[in-house]
């Protein structure tokens, strides 16, 4: 009876109480984004995605940078701080459960689900116009940033209409005709005249059409803010990051991510309609076709600080909606139960090179120790002298090999990384993509309008909302 009349005592004070706070609010950090008006028209759009990113890799970054240096990743950082609305986002395609990243793009990009591998075109030969064609014809500035060709399926999805993602060279010719106002990445191959089966050059008809040119890390740092840029800096992708970060003239030749979206927020932010940019970290897809944790890790947490520009200049001009995503999951990796599991996952800040690397670095003459060097320069661990043989198998071009995606040289990544597991604890599920939903933060004026699971088409719609830029074209 006394605690029961206590208890009621207690709860009429409570509700009686002047300041009621919940122990939510008390405990919750500052919101930054209060100063922001959510409610406001989004001027500008910056649209960040790591193609082909589980959540398991988003996990990974942000535990390498967390058990690294103390703090974790900056995409993390805005959940922590709440400073994000935040959904789940089913990628499906009109063909499949398991989207491509042609279909992916065009269901953000076109506002319908089409088949894998074509931009913007559907079953019956039908059209949706681009989303980046519609804000330019609004009045908006529009450009584009990759580690992968630019002319490579993420970016296309917004920009083009294209039957099949595998249309590079026209793709090339597309984004000239529609003059978007800064596109960069890889992608020589399909400007190049040497390389073009049509042998036309692509370089001088941007050239011709008031472009700058940039084929360099500083031709790109020197280009002027007040004409379009189109950046091309290798012949196919860029390299990894952690490739590049290992290797001086990469590092002075080719610009890191967050290097070209600053380029491309200064290329555009002065524009008195507002732009909108899509910023893509491409490989970190091709990272999780090879299994390869050092170029996923890496890539990803290049990624991460894209996202930190990206978020520097939204909260400076608080007319800015963010969007961080990915545009389905790939391969879903993740850190397996072990005693060592701790150390194991540790070992990859030690790791200087992608798989990628370090496979290339073996040849059918390699001697085991010529293997065991590379493995321990390359991963800081060694490799058993089983495992070494096991490796060279794969190099006499006689009994096995491996295929998949982007592996032109059918180096063995899938056995590498099974070996690797056992200094890593990093597991796969596969080597391609997967039906997860997927992670979906939103900052700024237009993110009240996310709702906690959406459709990827949806997101189409939200960016006009936000923007109030009417679908009527
Ligand atoms: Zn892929």
């Amino acid at each position: 009876m006394m605690n029961r009349r206590k208890f009621f005592r207690n709860g009429s004070l409570f509700t009686l109480g002047t300041a009621f706070i919940s122990p939510f609010q008390a405990t919750a950090a500052p919101i930054t984004t209060d100063f922001i008006d959510k409610n406001k028209k989004a001027k500008n759009i910056i649209l960040l995605v790591s193609d082909g990113m589980s959540t398991g890799t988003l996990n990974m970054a942000d535990l390498y940078l967390n058990r690294k240096n103390g703090v974790g990743s900056n995409w993390l950082q805005l959940y922590k701080d709440n400073r994000v609305s935040r959904a789940l986002m089913d990628t499906a395609s009109a063909s499949s459960i398991v989207t491509d990243s042609a279909a992916a793009s065009s269901s953000w990009g076109g506002g319908f689900r089409v088949k894998n591998g074509s931009l913007n075109v559907g079953p019956n030969g039908e059209e949706h116009l681009p989303i980046w064609q519609k804000f330019k014809k609004a009045g908006k500035m529009a450009g584009c940033v990759t580690t992968v060709p630019i002319t490579h399926a993420t970016p296309a999805g917004f920009c083009v209409n294209s039957k099949s993602r595998n249309g590079q060279a026209e793709i090339a010719e597309q984004y000239l005709e529609q003059g978007f106002d800064i596109m960069m990445g890889g992608g020589q191959k399909y400007f190049d005249a040497e390389f073009r089966k049509d042998k036309k050059d692509m370089y001088a008809a941007f050239k011709a059409k008031g472009y700058q040119v940039a084929k360099t890390r500083s031709e790109m740092m020197s280009t002027s803010n007040d004409k379009p840029v189109l950046g091309v800096f290798d012949e196919d992708a860029l390299p990894y990051s952690i490739d590049r970060n290992s290797d001086e003239k990469l590092k002075e030749n080719i610009p890191s991510l967050a290097e070209m979206a600053q380029k491309a927020i200064d290329r555009m932010k002065n524009h008195p309609n507002g732009f909108v940019l899509q910023v893509e970290a491409g490989k970190v897809d091709w990272a999780a076709h090879g299994n390869d944790i050092g170029g996923l890790i890496y890539d990803q947490v290049a990624f991460d600080e894209a996202v930190k520009v990206a978020i520097d200049f939204a909260e400076k001009d608080k007319n800015t909606l963010v969007i961080i995503t990915t545009d389905h999951g790939n391969a879903n990796p993740g850190v397996i139960y072990g005693k060592y599991a701790n150390d194991n996952f540790d070992n990859i800040q030690k790791y200087k090179h992608t798989n990628e690397w370090l496979l290339n670095n073996i040849h059918p003459t390699s001697t085991l120790s010529q293997i065991k060097e590379v493995v321990d320069f390359s991963n800081g661990s060694s490799l058993s002298d089983d495992d070494a043989k096991a490796v060279l198998s794969y190099y006499d071009g006689l009994h096995k090999e491996e295929g998949g995606l982007y592996n032109y040289k059918k180096l063995p990544f899938k056995a590498f990384a099974e070996m690797q597991q056992k200094t890593n604890s990093v597991g796969w599920i596969s080597m391609d993509h997967s039906a997860d939903y997927v992670e979906l933060a939103v900052f700024g004026p237009g993110s009240q309008f996310l709702k906690p699971f959406i459709k990827n088409t949806d997101l189409h719609y939200l960016m006009l909302q936000a923007a109030e830029v009417e679908n009527k074209f």
